[in-house]
């Protein structure tokens, strides 16, 4: 298990980062060209070594201006991205052949043939991978890679560690001042960003698989909006995230107002013909360095709040349920200016990603499963509850539900569900939770007063929700 690290430059001076930003900008040019050559659906498996060698004979890489360790390795960098790319592209044809082809051995011969980049040989196929690979296009002009024996690090009298990185000319080094006492190792990966350096790089992370096993349960979780998650025993993990994600917001919709203000005055003037006018408030007033690192700052705290909160889910459980979260991300036009709910969406992307790198790191099982309609089924009765607010009614006993909590207990129950695969089309599930309680109603008679069997395994309910409540939920 590879974890990646990140070490940011400490007041780098202006002179050193124009030469490094000089040189990512040249060796985008290079990325760009890769992906323009090579990055076509059309072709499979071309390899870092044949570009180079190729680029070297004909005298392309002549034209780069910059030294032939750094596009070589862009060239590879490149190269892995486009793979990267054409994998992801080859996990959604494979859906499509499953339902294209019902024969088993047509099916068998269609996924080898793409495994191993055989495609063209097949109009279906090609067709597909043509229609959810299109062109990759890299207009990324702001990374070095550098090979771990193209630079050196060394320690200052302060304890920081410096970055000796090669400059554009033959024997010319870039020295960079870091934050950390711990020198990157290995193939680095140089970001700039904002007038920082951000180094990136892989270290082996054993230790982090064997400090912390995780628990011996079976828990399901659901994604809620003023916490990370709740369980399948009502527990609620990262509550500190609504809070969180308000201020935030809050924060930006004052400041973006402001910031338009700003922008129409800068506008107005250059209509007037103040040109110099204009650029200096752009310059001085609509700058994005701190924008920038206000917005990786909240990240980051996002970031922790998250990662402990599934840390203390699998604590507990070594299976976890949860809905796939990358599933269904509303569009970025739908969610249009409420920033609230884009950084909710945004949100639960890092909760899929905690759930399946925690998972991974330490040892325990996750499964995806489909979430429709799990926010509104009542676990008392398995109908259709009635919402409002954070609470579900059930319309037949009347019990009230955290909503969250129901919706944890859902998940967890979907895991065993013979008729519903994470593929299921929302309306079947519908149709499917309300034959399952007409079928249990012709069989049962309504209970009002005296508890089923089922009932007495969530003994919570209204004692558990005013709890709740008291803890300053409501
Ligand atoms: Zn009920």
């Amino acid at each position: 298990m590879k974890v990646t690290r990140i070490a940011f430059s400490h007041r780098l001076n202006t002179g050193k980062y124009a030469q490094l930003a000089e040189q990512a900008r040249r060796l985008g040019r290079v990325r760009a060209m890769v992906w323009a050559r090579y990055g076509s659906p059309v072709r499979d498996g071309v390899k870092d070594r044949a570009i180079r060698d190729q680029w070297m004979a004909d005298g392309t890489a002549d034209a780069f201006g910059v030294l032939a360790n750094a596009w070589k390795e862009t060239v590879r960098d490149a190269v892995a991205d486009i793979t990267a790319h054409r994998e992801a592209g080859k996990v959604k044809v494979r859906k499509t052949v499953h339902r294209r082809y019902k024969d088993e051995t047509r099916r068998k011969k269609a996924y080898t043939d793409l495994k191993y980049g055989r495609w063209q040989d097949d109009a279906f196929l090609a067709r597909k991978m043509r229609q959810y690979l299109q062109h990759g296009v890299s207009r990324m002009a702001n990374q070095i890679v550098v090979r771990s024996d193209q630079y050196s690090t060394w320690t200052m009298a302060d304890g920081n560690v410096w970055i000796d990185i090669p400059g554009l000319e033959r024997r010319q080094k870039i020295a960079i001042p870091l934050n950390t006492t711990v020198a990157p190792t290995g193939t680095l990966r140089l970001i700039l960003r904002s007038g920082r350096v951000e180094v990136h790089y892989a270290i082996d992370a054993p230790d982090l698989r064997e400090s912390r096993p995780c628990g011996t349960g079976k828990s399901g979780v659901d994604k809620g909006y003023t916490e990370v998650l709740t369980d399948s025993d009502g527990n609620h993990h990262g509550e500190e995230l609504g809070v969180l994600l308000r201020c935030e917001s809050d924060y930006l919709k004052i400041k973006n107002a402001r910031r338009a203000k700003i922008r129409s005055l800068a506008e107005k003037s250059r209509e007037q013909g103040d040109q110099a006018k204009a650029d200096r408030i752009e310059r001085n007033n609509l700058g994005t360095v701190k924008r920038c690192r206000r917005r990786s700052r909240f990240e980051s705290r996002v970031r922790t709040v998250t990662f402990t909160a599934v840390h203390a889910v699998i604590d507990k459980a070594n299976h976890v349920v949860a809905e796939d979260l990358t599933r269904s991300f509303p569009s970025r036009r739908k969610l249009g200016k409420n920033t609230n709910r884009r950084l909710a969406a945004w949100t639960k992307g890092v909760t899929a990603e905690a759930l399946t790198s925690v998972s991974e790191r330490r040892g325990s099982a996750l499964t995806l499963v489909n979430a429709a309609y799990t926010s509104q089924v009542v676990p008392c009765c398995r109908i259709l509850g009635k919402r409002s607010g954070d609470r579900l009614h059930c319309t037949r006993c009347g019990d009230v539900w955290q909503a969250d909590h129901a919706g944890a207990i859902n998940i967890l129950e979907r895991d065993e569900d013979p008729d519903i695969s994470l593929y299921t089309p929302h309306t079947r599930v519908k149709q499917l939770i309300q034959e399952r309680a007409d079928r249990r109603r012709t069989r049962l008679p309504v209970q009002d007063s005296s508890p089923t069997g089922r009932r007495a395994n969530y003994p919570i309910r209204v004692a558990m929700l005013k709890e709740w409540e008291a803890g300053g939920h409501a």
